[in-house]
């Protein structure tokens, strides 16, 4: 056994590049010690007693036994690469082509671009890094919002990407969306699968998804009227004004339906909150990829592991 040395709190500069994050990576050992300044930045601290001396167990990977109590803890403990048979590095080139790329990455592609093995590895870890773009703590939309909603085609196993017309209510979602704008620029969006499109879905929507005291721009579509404790300014258009009106939330409308064509060839109806979350997660994180990278591999986070067969049965 070796001592562990006291880490400094310094998380150092993430990198910018694929060059510069596989040699910063590289191994599993520089892996394991990013975890370790993220989890300790002032050195190792026991969860069981608080105290901070430890050793480095030599037979377990990355597990430091402490010198006072006994008890073992592992850097990736409360992390989902926690008991993964993958190697940390995998995790870390994942969550970093996932965070880093603004189209974000299907399975396939992950699978080709790390090398996998099998085409279930990569599903499982897409899947699981896609588990962690949902954050139950976060704060609701606030200031002024735009909110609105649109009808998202889907495919089922056999459909072709584009329904046919007339064909109403079948391979269509409808999705209720809200974006916070600061100035001239937006913010952070939502994004929700919801039922239909009158007043009980689209008022549980905003509610849930804005601040009270919100000041809440829609269309002048009826069932936003009546909102409890939103400031509601309706907005009566023509047909073709929405854009105008609404710019951020059509803008982010139309770039959903580009990214789920351009990405899933298509989206799914199963899932389809989980991949709406995705593109609200790297909308919402546009400009702070490390805060994403860190979120996704559960660091910081209590994020509960998910196994495998819990994936599989919410798929299904
Ligand atoms: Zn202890």
């Amino acid at each position: 056994m070796s001592r562990v040395s006291v880490v400094s709190g310094s998380e150092g500069r993430f990198p910018k590049s694929l060059l510069e994050f596989q040699r910063r990576f590289a191994t599993e050992s520089a892996c394991a010690e990013y975890l370790f300044e993220r989890r300790w930045p002032e050195g190792f601290v026991c969860p069981g007693c608080g105290e901070g001396r430890a050793w480095l167990l030599k037979t377990k990977a990355f597990t430091y036994e402490c010198a006072d109590c006994g008890r073992q803890t592992s850097v990736t403990a409360g992390t989902i690469m926690h008991a993964s048979k993958l190697p940390l590095t995998i995790w870390f080139w994942a969550a970093f082509l996932m965070a880093t790329h603004s189209n974000g990455i299907s399975a396939l592609q992950l699978q080709s671009q790390l090398s996998l093995g099998s085409y279930q590895t990569a599903w499982m870890l897409a899947a699981k890094l896609r588990r962690a773009m949902v954050n139950p703590e976060r704060e609701p939309l606030s200031g002024v919002v735009e909110a609105d909603e649109t009808i998202i085609r889907f495919r089922t196993k056999n459909d072709p990407v584009v329904v046919p017309a007339g064909r109403s209510g079948v391979g269509k979602m409808l999705v209720a969306g809200a974006v916070e704008i600061d100035g001239s620029k937006p913010r952070r969006a939502r994004l929700k699968v919801i039922e239909g499109f009158g007043k009980p879905e689209l008022h549980a929507f905003v509610l849930d998804a804005v601040a009270p005291q919100t000041q809440l721009i829609t269309d002048d579509w009826p069932s936003y009227r009546d909102l409890p404790g939103v400031r509601h300014n309706a907005i009566t258009l023509g047909p073709m004004a929405a854009h105008i009106a609404l710019p951020w939330i059509h803008r982010l409308f139309s770039n959903l339906k580009r990214w789920g064509l351009g990405v899933y060839h298509g989206l799914r109806k199963i899932n389809l909150q989980h991949y709406l979350d995705e593109f609200v997660f790297r909308f919402n994180r546009r400009r702070t990829r490390h805060a994403a990278f860190d979120t996704l591999l559960g660091i910081g986070t209590r994020t509960t592991p998910i196994p495998y067969r819990v994936l599989i049965r919410k798929a299904a």
